[in-house]
């Protein structure tokens, strides 16, 4: 999608910080990071949300699953632990319309969420 900042960044037109990268999927650090470790893992093609992405190709969820996995032990939280969240709408806060997955580690964090 031609007005998506994430579809943008998957491109290449928009510069982002690469952490890992497959076929379908593409992770990059926040550029505004909410903890030491806060990257955000992407499908390459465009769905809206979590369930979008569920429903539509859950081999993709999966993979990006995995990924997460990955990331988490190539930045060394894997054993300290990390929080994987997907926001979803606008009560959850949600400002990019392309469904993505914040992993955030290297601090201890508080439940619930604010
Ligand atoms: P959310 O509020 O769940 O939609 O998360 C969107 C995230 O995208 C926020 O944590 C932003 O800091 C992050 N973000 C916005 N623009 C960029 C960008 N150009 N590169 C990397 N992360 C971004």
């Amino acid at each position: 999608m031609a007005d998506c900042l994430f579809c943008r960044i998957v491109a290449g037109e928009v510069p982002s910080e690469s952490v890992r990268s497959t076929e379908s999927t593409y992770a990059f650090r926040d550029v505004t990071p909410q903890a030491p470790v806060h990257v955000l893992l992407v499908p390459r093609d465009h769905y809206d949300n979590a369930a979008e992405l569920a429903n539509a190709a859950p081999a993709v969820m999966v993979e990006l699953m995995r990924e997460a996995g990955a990331v988490a032990a190539d930045l060394g939280v894997a054993d300290s632990g990390y929080r994987l969240v997907f926001n979803t709408g606008a009560e959850a806060n949600q400002t990019v319309n392309h469904v993505h997955l914040h992993l955030l580690g290297g601090r201890a964090m508080g439940w619930p969420p604010g």
